[in-house]
């Protein structure tokens, strides 16, 4: 960030009072721009036991399988996004079976929220953002070309939760090792 989106002139970093953190500060109005972490939600659309992922058709990650999830826009809740995601990305319309994995991404300041959902009407096509998308048997599920951990771990999850019948919500943390 280097110009004030109130009044166009350049911004400076500094800890404002009261605070404890660097934060761009505007060197005309001053006020200050917070930068805090975006959140992401989607969906685990189950149908017949199978689950529903889209292939990207998008950077990053072209060509990885995805669950349909995206960024939050304002004025959104959390379930609004996660519906509007997955008919955005799958074409398909879904129930939410409620929240499921809460995934804590701090190294890109997101927050991935997933909810279990039920295929509606078994009807699902691919979105602008979407390659293909396909109807997966747990045990065909494309392990080596899955797009983000936090995808990657909420299929984990749902395939140990899946052997109880019983889904918890799952709070992670996924934390990258230092190159
Ligand atoms: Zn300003």
């Amino acid at each position: 960030m280097k110009f004030c989106s109130e009044c166009g002139s350049h911004l400076r970093q500094a800890i404002p009072k009261g605070d404890n953190r660097l934060r761009h500060i505007c060197t005309h109005c001053e006020i200050v721009h917070y930068q805090n972490p975006k959140i992401v939600a989607g969906t685990l659309p189950v149908f017949d036991g199978k689950i529903l992922l889209c292939k990207r058709a998008i950077e990053p990650r072209l060509g990885y399988w995805t669950l349909p999830a995206g960024f939050m826009e304002n004025q959104e809740t959390t379930t609004e996004a996660a519906l509007r995601e997955t008919l955005e990305e799958a074409e398909a319309k879904v129930e939410l079976e409620g929240l499921y994995t809460v995934m804590n991404v701090p190294q890109i300041d997101q927050v991935h929220i997933f909810f279990r959902a039920r295929l509606i009407n078994g009807h699902f096509g691919a979105g602008d953002e979407t390659l293909e998308t396909k109807l997966f048997a747990l045990e065909d599920i494309p392990w080596d070309h899955i797009s983000f951990p936090t995808v990657f771990q909420t299929l984990k999850h749902y395939i140990a939760d899946h052997q109880l019948n019983d889904f918890p919500v799952h709070v992670k943390d996924i934390v990258r090792k230092k190159a």
